[in-house]
């Protein structure tokens, strides 16, 4: 093997590495373009706000069922995850691992604890405010980092474990999707 690799010199093995690279952006590309977007399951920020919000915060914060995005209210993101995160059961909220909804963040109890954590001041920077993913993604990460990659990782396997395997390679194009808008500033958001 050693002698294969060098009697291939140098400068071939890394072009043959840049070419795999390139080789795998330019098909998850082509996954994410042709693959469709998955369909959430129901998602109504109307229904989390009644099942979660009490009554008394509503007449303080108001109704709003925005989902994604903000009020236009000054409030800090401090000031968000105060009171008005509410964790919820998984189900509401079709898979998602959060939602900004108006004045009030919603998050999976199914996610790991500093996951939750990560997840709340991700969705808290939203009622904020704050509209980019890319963003909001890198702010919440700089304060929760072990949050950030359990999240990742979370996501990644409850894709995996919910998808039949030869759907995987359509997952794999929405995962390099989620990869753009979240960590690279494309797409949505
Ligand atoms: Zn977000």
């Amino acid at each position: 093997m050693r002698a294969w690799l060098r009697r291939l010199g140098r400068k071939k093995i890394v072009m043959i590495i840049l070419s795999v690279i390139l080789l795998g952006i330019v098909s998850l590309e082509i996954l994410s373009r042709i693959c469709p977007v998955r369909p959430r399951g129901n998602l109504s920020c109307a229904v989390l706000i009644a099942r979660y919000v009490p009554s008394g915060m509503l007449s303080q914060y108001g109704y709003s069922n925005r989902m994604f995005m903000p009020d236009g209210s000054v409030d800090s993101a401090a000031e968000v995850l105060k009171d008005r995160v509410f964790e919820v059961d998984g189900r509401d909220i079709a898979g998602l691992n959060g939602i900004a909804c108006g004045s009030y963040a919603f998050v999976s109890r199914s996610l790991p604890q500093e996951a939750r954590k990560y997840v709340a001041l991700h969705e808290a920077y939203h009622v904020a405010g704050m509209t980019s993913e890319t963003a909001v993604n890198y702010k919440a990460g700089a304060n929760e980092p072990l949050g950030m990659v359990m999240t990742v990782i979370y996501s990644l396997w409850y894709g995996a474990s919910h998808t039949a395997p030869w759907d995987y390679p359509c997952l794999c194009g929405g995962d390099w999707r989620l990869l753009k808008t979240y960590f690279m500033g494309m797409g949505r958001g």
